[in-house]
């Protein structure tokens, strides 16, 4: 009799800022049998999981895969791949992640600009403008597309005009925005993207979806030293997500599973219909937070539909807040990182876990746990406020 118990989580929702809820097909996938990593149907779904993903990022990029490991092996290989010792690079900088960029560049011996914007705010166009001005001959320009620290988004487009004039790559982090907004990365002209399985694809955390654009691919095979990581030297990777099927790692199989079936549920959803069903449920659950008599932290016309920043009230107790709705209620919600830790909640509505259902459940939890902390949350308004907007 093995005495021993086995680990069973208690069900959760999960709306934070990922992972994200899974769907019952993609959980399933991963208790499929174990192939050999180079087994003829193995190789398969390898190359499915890539052309799926060109028509998830809208990229026709040869080199286009996902690197073992979460969102942040993702940008660790497009950052260390792309920089080179005495690189000059540029990284915008609104939240926690673009700082993150601005490391690994450092990191890779890149000369790093760093271009700040207040958290909460998207990314600093004409800073960034100007920093590149100053510094000439930047190889490598780094956005975040959807930061989820503050809840806001920048336009990509301009910045992949301008890294163009500059000769400049764009990189730009998407870990957060693939499957949930607008991702379009060969409309953009943007040179470098990458993302996460856990977030709005509502996979587990455990694979990087990555595409290079040829130009992106052209500087890669012409550096002069070797990427600083073997684990996530693409030029490696290539030759075993590539028909040469070179051993390199064994692939983390029943993530790739899990990714495949995560990928066909985008695909059988539409990107259009995702999109729209995103929005949809964010922006209701935006106004219903204020219509509870909440202040949101990001600004307005750049706020993520996936992921909502709303501000604690004065006198209230965060970590109170937050164990309240996940002991009574299930829910998970995340709280501030770096220079908001403590002032803001991030309710992610992402994936699986982005429906009408959710919308209500974490309006209607949140004001209660609210009202027992003495804000005078009016859930009566922010429910209705929300349900027009989610019948509409
Ligand atoms: C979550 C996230 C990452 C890192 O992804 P992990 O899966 O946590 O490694 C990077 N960038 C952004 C914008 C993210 O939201």
């Amino acid at each position: 009799m093995p005495t021993t118990p086995s680990f069973n989580p208690p069900t959760r929702i999960l709306m934070g800022p990922g992972p994200s809820g899974a769907h019952p097909r993609v959980l399933k996938a991963m208790t499929a049998p174990i192939l050999g990593h180079l087994d003829p149907e193995f190789l398969r779904i390898m190359d499915d999981c890539n052309e799926m993903l060109r028509q998830v990022m809208r990229t026709a990029n040869r080199i286009t895969l996902a690197t073992p490991g979460t969102g942040t092996s993702g940008m660790e290989a497009a950052v260390m791949n792309l920089v080179e010792p005495g690189d000059k690079v540029v990284v915008g900088i609104c939240g926690y992640f673009g700082e993150r960029i601005a490391v690994m560049a450092e990191r890779a011996g890149g000369q790093v600009t760093r271009v700040p914007a207040p958290w909460g705010s998207p990314t600093d166009f004409a800073g960034v403008e100007a920093a590149i001005r100053a510094a000439g001959n930047v190889k490598v320009l780094g956005i975040v597309h959807a930061e989820t620290s503050t809840g806001a988004q920048t336009p990509v487009e301009p910045f992949a005009k301008l890294a163009k004039e500059s000769c400049a790559l764009l990189l730009v982090d998407c870990v957060t925005s693939l499957g949930g907004v607008p991702v379009t990365v060969d409309a953009w002209g943007a040179d470098a993207v990458y993302s996460g399985t856990q977030k709005c694809l509502s996979a587990p955390p455990g694979m990087a979806p990555l595409t290079m654009s040829p130009r992106a691919w052209d500087a890669i095979k012409a550096r002069e030293v070797p990427c600083n990581s073997w684990y996530l030297d693409l030029s490696l990777l290539e030759a075993y997500w590539d028909e040469r099927r070179a051993y390199h790692h064994t692939a983390p199989i029943s993530m790739v599973y899990a990714l495949h079936e995560a990928l066909a549920l985008v695909l059988d959803e539409g990107l259009e219909r995702r999109w729209a069903r995103h929005e949809r449920n964010g922006r209701a659950l935006q106004a219903g937070l204020e219509a509870m008599g909440l202040v949101l932290h990001a600004d307005a016309g750049y706020r993520l539909p996936v992921l909502t920043t709303v501000r604690i009230p004065e006198g209230v107790n965060d970590a109170e807040v937050r164990g309240a709705l996940l002991d009574r209620n299930g829910i998970e919600i995340g709280g501030g990182l770096g220079d908001l830790r403590a002032k803001v909640w991030r309710i992610g509505l992402m994936g699986e876990s982005s429906t009408p259902g959710n919308v209500l459940l974490v309006l209607n939890s949140l004001g209660k746990v609210l009202r027992e902390q003495g804000f005078s949350a009016d859930i009566r308004a922010a429910v209705e406020t929300a349900a027009a907007r989610l019948g509409s």
